[in-house]
């Protein structure tokens, strides 16, 4: 890696890291998660980056890919996990933490053993490490506390504008044996009561540029147009879309999504039902270093 790209994953966790103190201390119970979604996005902007993904606000046995609709009414309650991306010109930090909105204890345990397991990776991580004792550190990590692992869940290394790229960090041991190596890597953590697995739930609203190809619209084309210079090989929402062009662009969006070009994420649902948490910090490992890009620094 270039010392100037370094520099920006550094400044864009940097920022990320900013932001994550800015929502602990945002977010309320009751909050209409559009309005926190917002704010989040707007404090990645002022800080001078742009978020790399819609910030996930996910409840409960929901794991990930939860994002407010743009007419979303819901609140935040109950173990809510945010998950927060900054980039810079397609340098990528990708970090979340979980919160208790019931003041529950369950909640606070689950939450508990995602850090835990989260310091306990990072603890770990050196070029030789082979990924299976990573996911070993984190599955044993959250079984002495008495939860499962969400093991078709998992860390993953970054590229430029490509938030999933190549490598797979587990989070239960999974015999690669093959060393994690130089990169630059998101690891992240999900504890649950439930099964210890996701399933498919709801569109999401979430999503990402697939395939090449044209609508027949010219308002779409527009729309399509915007979505290509704004935000490349990143994912975007149509709360994002509507934001920019109204309700127009929710219909330009259906189109787009019908000519096959985008793909739609799902909702991530445990599969028991069970409460998730998690917790997310991306960690820069080269021969000179290794770097928790997103931790908060003084
Ligand atoms: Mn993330
Ligand atoms: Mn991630």
């Amino acid at each position: 890696m270039q010392k100037e790209e370094i520099e920006k994953i550094k400044e864009a966790g940097k920022i990320a890291g900013q932001v994550v103190a800015y929502a602990k201390e945002m977010i309320q119970p009751k909050m209409p998660l559009l309005e926190i979604a917002e704010k989040i996005e707007s404090k990645i902007e002022e800080l001078g980056g742009k978020p790399a993904f819609p910030v996930n606000l996910s409840i409960d046995e929901i794991a990930a890919h939860s994002t407010p609709a743009w007419d979303e009414t819901r609140t935040a309650q109950g173990l809510l996990k945010v998950d927060i991306g900054v980039h810079l010109e397609g340098y990528i930090a990708d970090t979340a933490f979980s919160l208790d909105l019931d003041n529950k204890e369950e909640n606070k345990k689950l939450i508990e053993a995602a850090e835990a397991a989260l310091a306990k990776a990072v603890e770990k991580i050196d070029m030789e490490i082979p990924l299976r004792e990573i996911g070993k550190a984190i599955e044993k990590t959250a079984g002495v506390r008495g939860f499962q692992v969400i093991r078709n869940l998992s860390g993953h290394s970054i590229g430029r504008y490509d938030l999933h790229f190549g490598v797979n960090i587990p989070n239960y041991d999974n015999n690669k044996e093959e060393d994690i190596g130089e990169g630059l890597y998101a690891i992240e953590p999900f504890t649950t009561t439930g099964l210890g697995s996701v399933k498919d739930g709801k569109p999401s609203g979430i999503y990402v540029i697939q395939k090449q190809g044209n609508v027949r619209d010219e308002f779409a084309r527009t729309v399509l147009a915007y979505i290509l210079t704004e935000h490349k090989t990143l994912p975007f929402c149509a709360r994002w879309i509507y934001k920019k062009f109204g309700s127009r662009g929710i219909v330009a969006l259906k189109r787009i999504e019908e000519a096959g070009i985008l793909h739609q994420y799902p909702q991530l649902v445990e599969r028991g039902a069970g409460k998730v948490a998690q917790a997310e910090h991306t960690i820069l490992v080269t021969i000179q270093e290794k770097y928790v890009t997103t931790a908060l620094k003084n």
